[in-house]
């Protein structure tokens, strides 16, 4: 048996609980992996707590991302002692997950830990992370250029939002930070926030159209917050949508589309393709500031991952939350 922390049917919802997990329980796959580092993401929090009915397997072990070694493998493409990082596949939700000393999965979900980073840094970037590599790359291949103009990431002070901001400041835009947390003024400056707007500037309901404020932008927050972004992009702008921290609807207009070219780029990290993958990794090993990740991360131990999840959903944690396994 194994260390893992089990997602079961209760009689309201689901229960989550630190217990040992059986291997002979784990699911099909070529690769077996011993889990060191996990990490914690919105979608954690709401599997931790049952909140949203992200799980669809019972047990399930959460945990949608990993970074470990190999321990067995007949996948030719990885062997014993390959170090490996898998996000999403369904890890969490369909597939037993990451919250555990061992995991098997599909050798072809694995993407290799890039070459000068720590399977610790690789959680700390996570599933939020990667994903806000994956909505750079959305941008750049849109043709966005620091020189456009300035760009906006909401809920700024989260996952998502925070690696977000340090690599588009990195790569040298100007970044307009959306927060709910002003105090956190400083924190978003040292990241390379340019400016701070308060979140309720863009939470009420949209016009079609509203005064240009920026040429690009990564949304964590969707709902009327995706509205406001979409009404005040310049012309022939564009917003990578990744999230719905605010709330799943989207109530806008065609106007920014039809009247300013302005393009809507969707971003999931869940089923990404895997050359994909190993791009947004390659990018992340070069353009994210290790000193930045480390301050925005703060660690836990695995039988305080329940209670962490908790708060992440009522919007006490900042930045970055890395899991130690073992
Ligand atoms: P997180 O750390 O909890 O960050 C979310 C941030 O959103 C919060 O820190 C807060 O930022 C802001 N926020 C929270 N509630 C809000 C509300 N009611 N209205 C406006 N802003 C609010 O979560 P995360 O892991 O970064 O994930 C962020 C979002 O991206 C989630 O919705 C998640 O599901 C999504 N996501 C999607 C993918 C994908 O594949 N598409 C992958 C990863 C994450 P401030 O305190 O700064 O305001």
């Amino acid at each position: 048996t194994f260390k893992a922390v089990r997602i079961d049917k209760a009689d309201k919802g689901t229960s989550a609980a630190l217990t040992q997990f059986d291997e002979a329980e784990l699911m099909d796959g070529d690769v077996t992996v011993r889990v060191e580092w996990s990490t914690l993401n919105y979608k954690d929090g709401l599997a931790l707590t049952g909140k949203s009915p992200v799980v669809r397997r019972f047990p399930m072990i959460a945990g949608i991302d990993f970074a470990g070694t190999v321990e067995t493998s007949t996948n030719p493409n990885w062997k014993p002692g390959d170090k490996v990082i898998a996000n999403g596949w369904g890890m969490g939700e369909t597939h037993l997950g990451a919250y555990a000393e061992k995991a098997r999965v599909k050798g072809d979900w694995l993407v290799r830990l890039p070459e000068g980073m720590t399977a610790r840094q690789a959680m700390a970037i996570g599933t939020a992370g990667y994903t806000a590599m994956l909505s750079v790359l959305a941008l750049e291949n849109h043709g966005l250029k620091p020189a456009d103009g300035p760009v906006i990431v909401t809920g700024a002070a989260g996952g998502v939002g925070s690696v977000a901001i340090a690599l588009l400041s990195k790569l040298g835009y100007h970044v307009i930070a959306s927060t709910g947390r002003m105090a956190e003024e400083s924190y978003l400056k040292s990241l390379g926030a340019a400016e701070i707007i308060d979140r309720n500037e863009l939470s009420g309901p949209a016009k079609p159209l509203a005064k240009e404020r920026w040429v690009g932008g990564v949304d964590s927050v969707g709902s009327t917050t995706l509205a406001n972004l979409l009404a005040m992009t310049k012309y022939r702008g564009a917003i990578a949508a990744c999230g719905l921290a605010g709330g799943m609807d989207l109530p806008s207009s065609v106007a920014p589309f039809i009247l300013r070219g302005v393009s809507l780029l969707g971003i999931d990290s869940v089923m990404c393709p895997i050359d994909l993958r190993k791009q947004a990794w390659a990018r992340l090993a070069t353009d994210l500031d290790a000193g930045k990740l480390s301050d925005m991360t703060q660690e836990v131990p695995l039988d305080q991952v329940i209670d962490a999840g908790s708060k992440l959903l009522a919007g006490q944690v900042r930045g970055r939350t890395v899991v130690k396994i073992s």
